[in-house]
């Protein structure tokens, strides 16, 4: 997607250890309309599908799926809870995740009030760099007895893998913007394309 690729040139940033910071419209100011953009190209990429959840994990998944549930009929989106929370009732699908931005594993949990077998879902991120992160969604949906219809990301870095191995294991994975490559020396950024 044009739009987001020249967003991540202008104002992304890149930090050690291969992370790209996109606070300026993604990760702490939101973009909207951009949201409302992506959630429009997941929409005709997953055309056809008949998608009855969108499943994120917070934080900075939700209000990118919250948008794109728009374009999806409102269905209703679902974030994965990182840790125990008082406020779930202990009926819970729980998975393990091992963060990639803050080195350590979390649990993921989701209520099985809401996600069951006759579910068809629609992982939603804002970025997949190794992949942990959807395989505990991923293993959530299996718990749950859920269809994966298909995975749509904001961005990958497609150097990690993660994306093409979740693709060889027959998802369909649809990033909008697909890093290459990223020099934190001179600060550029190349694209698959
Ligand atoms: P994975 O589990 O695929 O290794 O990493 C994906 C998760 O880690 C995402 O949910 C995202 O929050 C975070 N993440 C991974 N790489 C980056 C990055 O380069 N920048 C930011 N802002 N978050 C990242």
């Amino acid at each position: 997607m044009k739009e987001l690729e020249d967003r991540i040139r202008r104002e992304g940033t890149i930090k050690p250890g291969n992370v790209l910071k996109v606070d300026a419209f993604l990760n702490h100011q939101c973009d909207v309309a951009l949201y409302d953009a992506m959630g429009r190209a997941w929409a005709e990429h997953f055309a056809g599908k008949n998608i009855t959840k969108i499943l994120t994990i917070e934080a900075s998944g939700i209000g990118i799926a919250c948008v794109a549930a728009r374009h999806f009929g409102d269905v209703p989106v679902i974030f994965a809870k990182k840790a125990q929370s008082i406020n779930l009732d202990g009926d819970q699908y729980v998975s393990t995740v091992y963060s990639f931005t803050k080195q350590r594993e979390f649990p993921v949990i989701v209520s099985r009030k809401y996600l069951g077998p006759d579910d068809h879902v629609l992982l939603i991120d804002d970025f997949l760099a190794n992949g942990k992160a959807l395989h505990g969604l991923i293993d959530i949906c299996e718990h749950a007895g859920a269809t994966v219809e298909g995975i749509g990301i904001a961005i990958e870095k497609g150097f990690q893998g993660g994306g093409d191995e979740l693709r060889s294991l027959g998802y369909d994975v649809d990033s909008l913007a697909v890093v290459d490559s990223m020099d934190p020396q001179n600060g550029t950024i190349e694209f698959r394309a």
